[in-house]
């Protein structure tokens, strides 16, 4: 289960309900924060989400409304000793930025105390640890080298408890040593191994998330059956030759990308306050039911749904 709270969801520029692209994905003790747009930093501490075992970022382009909050995080993360590392993986533009506000803005005299690593993304899987893949798939974006993200997670065995109560297997210790994957001793002193009592396995959840595209219809295959699947919708249908100039989507591009994807849940993020967010809604519900509209310091859990 991953877990993902919305720390901006506005367009461009910051509006008073809307902070900027950010949102931070939660996988047991891991944390990733994807975009650090302006005022993140005011997000967090307003979301109350806190600022310890953050250590990894991943941008998704690096324009300067998915980026610049970089400066005042990075430099409060070491203010308050939160981490030691920051390990930020991005395409080469996204680096750069990111590399001008550590070294220019932030630390011109240097970091000791937080070790700072750019990673330069390339399509496929660049982290695989703690139970959960993360891959970056090419996105279009005016002509930026952007990134979309597909986080799975592990598929898993969990007990069988009509295995375990059929095994005799009491509730407690043995139970939670079965679980550890460690044999348990019973009471009357026979020994069960885990895999006298596994269930079916069952797998992971998958969770895409995109930045500013404007071209839906070539992230179908990237996406593809996801449990949920963010993305950007900036525009409404009818401002479709507005949205392709600057680069977005329409909430009908995304909600047919949605579509086409067979995803579980589409959560449309990136608005804009020219619109009133239940006409988008309705919009985006007529082409795909499963749609919600985020808003700043939402929480999504994200579980491997049944298909
Ligand atoms: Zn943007
Ligand atoms: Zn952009």
């Amino acid at each position: 289960m991953f877990q993902i709270t919305f720390l901006g969801t506005g367009a461009t520029v910051p509006s008073a309900e809307r902070g900027l692209s950010s949102l931070l994905v939660e996988h047991g003790q891991t944390r990733y924060l994807v975009d650090c747009g302006e005022g993140t930093l005011r997000q967090m501490r307003a979301a109350h989400v806190g600022l310890r075992r953050l250590d990894v970022v991943l941008l998704t382009h690096g324009h300067l409304d998915h980026v610049l909050g970089l400066a005042s995080l990075a430099g409060t993360l070491e203010l308050w000793h939160q981490g030691d590392r920051l390990d930020i993986h991005g395409g080469k533009d996204a680096l750069e930025m990111a590399r001008v506000l550590m070294e220019k803005v932030t630390f011109p005299d240097g970091h000791p105390g937080l070790d700072v690593t750019y990673h330069p993304l390339s399509p496929g899987c660049f982290r695989d640890r703690d139970g959960v893949r993360v891959s970056a798939f090419p996105v279009r974006h005016h002509d930026t080298d952007s990134f979309g993200f597909l986080f799975e997670e592990a598929a898993h065995q969990p007990l069988d408890g009509d295995k375990l109560d059929s095994a005799g297997v009491p509730n407690g210790p043995p139970r939670q040593a079965l679980a550890r994957g460690e044999p348990a001793t019973l009471p009357d002193g026979r020994t069960i191994t885990p895999t006298e009592v596994l269930g079916e396995p069952e797998r992971g959840a998958r969770l895409a998330v995109v930045g500013d595209t404007e071209d839906a219809g070539a992230l179908a295959d990237a996406v593809r059956g996801v449990d949920v699947l963010v993305i950007e919708a900036t525009y409404r249908t009818k401002d479709k030759p507005t949205a392709r100039g600057r680069g977005h989507l329409t909430v009908k591009d995304a909600a047919t990308l949605a579509k086409a994807a067979g995803v579980g849940r589409l959560v449309l993020t990136h608005q804009s306050d020219r619109y009133d967010p239940e006409e988008v809604l309705a919009e985006a519900r007529c082409f795909f039911p499963e749609t919600t509209i985020a808003k700043d310091f939402d929480r999504v859990r994200v579980e491997a749904q049944p298909r």
